[in-house]
């Protein structure tokens, strides 16, 4: 039971962790992480037989191989942390017993800014180079991106030799500010501000970057020649505000853990007043000599730990539950709720997620209710609140017709929502199509949701397939469409033929089917026919796929409708195969070393994948390995690679490196 219970937490953590930093898009909050993480940290601790290398809990952040990879010159940490006062009371006491009897040390305590952790390098006061965290060995080179902004000093006032770490954050204000420009191109929005940084400052183009408005706190530093340097945190902190840095300026230096806990409780109440988002309190032994004397563990250093804030919950009246018809015919409930102010916007809305969540709550319109906001992600509701007049309230029933288009709802084996059941419903079509065009899916350049909404408004599309049969003088017929625009929507659709396979996949919205599925199943058919073909157990058996999932493809390409849907886009030029023609070379210096069986495909597709894609493999473990693939029952390989530092990549991690390098 508990090997199963690691499992599940190592693989969940494992996804969440490649969503949090490879993509830039988490579907948790931190607090529904940080709980996982901590369970696993427990049962390694009581099972130490049952804990690997390949745990999470080994190893810090995760890195994406979209950017030139840079090893850092001094490796970077993650923190421990904690929820509760008491534990750092304990850690404080732990510290001290590992000090020399009668130490004193200070706490230096800052606000943990919710961004994207830099390592910043400067020599004779110049910045030359600007670096991820990454896995804090091996980060991503974005010094062009980093120089687009403005709190990045690009020359100090002392002509020093310094790495510089620090968070790159977006103001609350200009995050919300993006977003509604998103929203308003229909495009995906960002979850919270550490999200929108992160995928702002890692943009493969820097003039982007340069438009998204990014702010750094530097919140430490290490010298490489200076003789006079502070030997204490809080004093290195007012030396980079003195040679040019942005320092936060809610620093405080405090004698005890009694001070240190004051300060957290003062900032928990305070931070919404803040225009950048902050999810606890970083709280570090002031002094480095002490904080080399207790190191690091293999993730974090010891002389410091974050106090996390809960997540916040406020009350509020729920006026009604609206229902939203997506793309696949999903029907979601969402709460309509009394605005409240609240983690720095206005909350109007929440998520209901399904109904047998608000069975679950026994959620009735006109209840006070509890919303919960961790990490600035969209609010949901928790708990109803007893006003003693929640049971004379209506009990909420399900939808039985669609509130579109009046067709039966259905409801599906194995899933939780309910449907609605008709494929030609005005929200589903509509909702299919202006995610097919999205930057998730076929990414239609200049084609957005006010563009579609016209165009079937006007009759000239209802389905994919009229996109393709378009002309250019059809775009003409809408209104303040000029001629120019016109063309180029044009071809910006004869363009999207060309998306390999995962793209058009994506796009075919199939119940369960997102980016990610779609690229996993991509790759490993090659083409739409073979996919088409797939059985039921072959497909459940492929990683991250499973039943449901299986179900979904299955269902969906046993309907005659669609199957001549794919027929029609064949006839009409679209591209039904993963490999567009174009061999990438984003691969290319890399040299791979297979250990184990692999899941998903036979040793010698893999090595011909790699190749490809411009990479290498050998047979041996050398200095000069970049990865070790792990399969299922690895040799000896994998301690070998550990040895020499190489990053070693489990199956699912090596489908994700492939699909970012296509
Ligand atoms: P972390 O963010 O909890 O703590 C370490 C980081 O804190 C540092 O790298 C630095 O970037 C940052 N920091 C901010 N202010 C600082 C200051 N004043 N001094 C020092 N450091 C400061 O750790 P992590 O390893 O980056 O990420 C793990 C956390 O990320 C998890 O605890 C979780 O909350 C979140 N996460 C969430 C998901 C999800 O799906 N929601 C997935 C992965 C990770």
């Amino acid at each position: 039971m508990v090997i199963e219970r690691i499992q599940f937490l190592k693989d969940e953590i494992n996804k969440h962790n490649y969503l949090y930093y490879v993509k830039d898009n988490p579907s948790i909050d931190d607090y529904e992480y940080d709980m996982m993480f901590a369970e696993l940290k427990r049962l390694e601790e009581e099972h130490p037989e049952l804990k690997t290398p390949d745990s999470p809990t080994q190893r810090v952040g995760s890195i994406s191989e979209r950017y030139e990879q840079y090893t850092h010159k001094y490796r970077l940490y993650s923190l421990d942390n904690t929820y509760d006062e008491n534990e750092l009371t304990r850690w404080y006491e732990r510290i001290k017993k590992e000090l020399p009897a009668g130490s004193k040390p200070s706490l230096d305590c800052e606000l943990k800014i919710d961004g994207l952790a830099m390592a910043l390098t400067y020599e004779h006061g110049i910045f030359v180079r600007g670096v991820t965290r990454g896995d804090g060995v091996v980060g991503e080179d974005i010094t062009n991106n980093l120089k687009t902004v403005k709190t990045i000093p690009l020359k100090l006032f002392e002509d020093v030799n310094l790495e510089v770490r620090g968070e790159i954050y977006m103001p609350k204000t200009s995050f919300l500010k993006l977003n509604e420009e998103f929203e308003a191109k229909g495009e995906k929005k960002f979850a919270n501000p550490r999200n929108a940084a992160a995928g702002s400052v890692r943009q493969l183009d820097s003039t982007i970057t340069a438009k998204r408005d990014l702010a750094f706190f530097a919140y430490s530093v290490i010298f490489e020649d200076a003789p006079n340097a502070p030997d204490n945190q809080y004093d290195a902190m007012q030396y980079l505000k003195k040679i040019g840095f942005n320092v936060n300026p809610n620093i405080r230096l405090c004698t005890d853990i009694e001070g240190a806990i004051a300060y957290c409780n003062e900032w928990e109440n305070k931070r919404n007043g803040l225009d950048y988002a902050t999810d606890g309190v970083v709280i570090k032994i002031n002094e480095f000599g002490y904080q080399s004397t207790l190191g690091y563990t293999t993730r974090a250093p010891k002389w410091a730990t974050a106090f996390k804030f809960p997540p916040e919950e406020v009350k509020t009246k729920l006026l009604n539950i609206e229902e939203y018809v997506g793309k696949t015919g999903t029907i979601t409930p969402v709460a309509i709720l009394e605005p409240v102010f609240f983690a720095g916007s206005n909350v109007s809305r929440a998520s209901l997620y399904n109904y047998d969540e608000i069975k679950r709550l026994d959620v009735r319109i006109g209840d006070t209710v509890i919303i919960k906001k961790a990490a600035e992600i969209i609010p949901k509701v928790v708990k109803v609140v007893d006003d003693g007049h929640h049971y004379e309230r209506e009990i909420f029933m399900p939808p039985v017709y669609c509130p579109v288009c009046n067709e039966p709802v259905i409801s599906k084996p194995y899933e939780t929502f309910l449907y609605c059941s008709n494929i030609n419903c005005t929200a589903q079509r509509l909702a299919r199509l202006e995610f097919f065009v999205s930057n998730t899916a076929m990414d239609i350049d200049g084609i957005g949701v006010s563009i579609i909404k016209a165009l079937y408004d006007q009759n000239l599309v209802s389905n994919i397939q009229d996109l393709y049969k378009l002309e250019e003088q059809d775009f003409m017929k809408l209104d303040s469409v000029q001629e120019k625009s016109a063309k180029n929507m044009y071809e910006a659709i004869q363009k999207s033929k060309n998306n390999p396979l995962s793209k058009l996949l994506t796009g075919l919205s199939i119940r369960n089917v997102g980016k990610e599925t779609a690229e996993i199943l991509a790759l490993k058919y090659r083409n739409m026919d073979n996919l088409m073909n797939a059985s039921l157990e072959e497909l459940s058996a492929l990683p991250n796929i499973g039943k449901t999932i299986a179900f979904s493809i299955i269902d969906f390409f046993k309907d005659e409708k669609n199957r001549l849907m794919i027929e029609e886009l064949k006839e009409l030029g679209l591209n039904m195969e993963q490999n567009t023609g174009s061999v990438s070379d984003a691969l290319k210096g890399k040299i791979f070393v297979l250990t184990g069986t692999l899941k998903t495909m036979p040793r010698e597709k893999a090595e011909g994948l790699i190749k490809n894609l411009g990479g290498k493999t050998t047979s041996s473990i050398s200095k000069k390995t970049s990865y070790l693939i792990v399969g299922e029952n690895p040799g000896s390989k994998l301690e070998k690679a550990q040895k020499y530092g190489v990053i070693i990549l489990t199956e699912d991690e090596f489908m994700s490196m492939l699909n970012n390098a296509r």
